[in-house]
């Protein structure tokens, strides 16, 4: 019988439970079971596709071309596996489906109520899971916060489902935040008491609380969590913020979350926990190191969050070639005003990631022209292809009419434009390119040299494509188009011949980037950023050296 965890979140939101429900899942993982997780999401959006990255952050994009909320990027990151559709679900989702069957005439006159037909059918996609990722313990996280009115209907599925599996196949775990008074210094219990209060007033009680703080927690205050919550004592984990965000398995396993868990289930861990790599992942990561700076290039720079799966690839990557990468996140609309110049000067490599619409799209190709022209390494996403790609056209035109037909419907020169299967479609929701496909790679390309393979998978998220008519002649300036779909219709990797990097690729490698196994294009764009960040230290030492040495000409004659 598969087992469940469910996790819900008290006090706050943004305390990390995504990412504790992440790294309980590798805990348990290591000890030697399939784990897949589920993220349930409130809001009535069908999926985050539609919505913009400042509400949402980014959106994470599964092999099966799923849309999804981006904790289901840290799950796969935490667990190293491939999620499938159906771990992510939405209101909307859930909606749709009874309303869409009910118009069929599948409940013969009934009234549809939100108990039982909606807790119903979110009872029914949670138990899709097991089969669908091939996992005997499922992770759920619920979104938001207890006290929410829009999230009810799932708290009561949960529920239920203990009383139809019973307790040793059900756990409950509830992930609060403990505020700091500055004046006393002390971390307040009181919330935790209160949102426990509000869970058990659905019909939950909590099996482990775990307690978030910006700061140590001392024992005592999981003694009276424990005492005010009717949670084991053991059972209370503290979980202070980390700056090493893959430390958190190791916090929760010195716990012994994943021994009590599985005590709480009646199972057995079938093999010894190996923490090696990852714990030298972390040695690594503590280590000082050169540092590199990256520019990310974007339009939605003010949140971190949106371009969170690129932000993780640059991580693995520099931590494999032995860096330190400091991000610089340039606004593309200021670098149009002629703002952050001497920032994105500073860059030892830049990358403009994905995006959609036409502001702040003039600054990213300016950043793109710079990184030719002066030679820095450019590593082109999705979006960031097509811009590489515009302004290569307009180097070889020397024209700055070429452009995308996202940008300029009557371009006289569309370098990228929808594909024939995309025009006449209206509706946004679920229909780009999406999920996983192959590009064949070309040999004595960087690309095929990075990957060392002829063929690879990649996931898209895209309307858009190169437009084959200027294939030809961008190739005789120097573009190699070293990726491309097996049938060759499809272009799906750029580079430039005469730059030490300069790379595009039409999908998104940041998604399939793992923090033991870097992406094979982040890494080898993050050794030619360290490369370049070398010679530019040479130079500065040479210099050094030179005015030294004409100081003591000097003062010998
Ligand atoms: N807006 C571009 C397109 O639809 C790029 C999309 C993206 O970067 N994900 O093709």
């Amino acid at each position: 019988m598969e087992k469940y965890i469910f996790l819900t979140g008290g006090v706050v939101s943004s305390v990390g439970k995504g990412v504790t429900a992440a790294a309980l899942g590798k805990v348990l993982k290591e000890r030697g079971f399939s784990i897949s997780i589920q993220k349930l999401d409130p809001y009535i959006n069908v999926d985050p596709g539609t919505m913009s990255p400042y509400q949402h952050g980014e959106v994470f994009v599964l092999d099966d071309g799923a849309e999804t909320d981006l904790d289901l990027g840290h799950y796969e990151r935490f667990i190293d596996a491939s999620l499938s559709s159906v771990c992510n679900v939405t209101t909307g989702q859930i909606y749709s489906e009874v309303i869409a069957r009910e118009r069929k005439g599948d409940f013969l006159g009934g009234t549809i109520q939100v108990i039982p037909h909606i807790t119903n059918e979110i009872k029914r996609t949670i138990s899709l899971v097991p089969t669908a990722t091939d996992s005997e313990i499922v992770l759920v996280e619920v979104g938001g916060t207890i006290g929410d009115i829009e999230s009810l209907p799932f708290l009561e599925a949960l529920r239920q489902m203990r009383a139809n599996l019973g307790r040793e196949n059900t756990v409950y775990i509830h992930v609060t935040w403990l505020p700091h008074i500055g004046a006393t210094g002390e971390l307040k219990t009181k919330p935790t008491q209160h949102s426990v209060r509000e869970l058990r007033s659905i019909g939950i009680q909590p099996d482990m609380i775990i307690a978030r703080s910006d700061y140590p927690i001392r024992h005592d205050l999981c003694e009276k969590i424990a005492l005010f919550c009717d949670v084991e004592e053991r059972a209370v984990i503290p979980l202070p913020t980390t700056s090493v965000l893959y430390e958190i398995p190791l916090l929760l396993e010195q716990e012994g979350v994943g021994k009590y868990v599985l005590s709480r289930m009646g199972l057995e861990s079938r093999k010894k926990p190996d923490w090696t790599e990852w714990e030298s992942l972390i040695a690594e990561q503590r280590k000082p190191r050169p540092k590199v700076r990256i520019a990310i290039v974007g339009k939605y720079v003010e949140l971190k969050d949106a371009y969170m799966s690129v932000r993780e690839a640059v991580r693995h990557a520099s931590l494999t070639v032995g860096v330190d990468a400091e991000i610089l996140w340039l606004h593309s609309a200021e670098l149009e005003r002629g703002k952050g110049w001497d920032e994105l000067e500073q860059a030892d490599g830049i990358i403009v990631p994905g995006g959609f619409g036409a502001r702040g799209i003039e600054g990213k190709i300016t950043a793109a022209r710079y990184a030719r022209e002066k030679r820095v390494p450019y590593l082109g996403l999705c979006l960031g292809m097509q811009v590489m790609v515009i302004e290569f056209g307009r180097y070889v035109f020397d024209s700055e009419d070429v452009n995308s037909t996202e940008f300029n419907r009557i371009t006289p020169h569309p370098v990228i434009d929808l594909l024939p299967e995309q025009r006449g479609i209206d509706e946004l929701g679920g229909t780009m390119r999406l999920g996983l496909y192959p590009c064949q790679l070309l040999e004595g390309t960087i690309a095929a040299a990075a990957y060392g393979q002829s063929l690879v998978q990649e996931r898209h998220r895209h309307r858009f494509e190169f437009n084959n008519n200027y294939r030809e002649i961008f190739n005789s300036k120097g573009m190699v188009f070293s990726g491309e779909s097996p049938d060759g219709r499809l272009v799906e990797i750029v580079e430039l011949t005469d730059h030490p990097f300069m790379i595009g690729s039409q999908f998104h490698p940041e998604f399939l980037s793992r923090p033991n196994r870097p992406h094979p294009l982040f890494k080898r764009f993050i050794e030619a950023a360290a490369n370049l960040s070398r010679e530019k230290q040479d130079d500065s030492q040479l210099i050094a050296e030179q005015s030294l040495d004409g100081d003591e000409t000097d003062k010998g004659v």
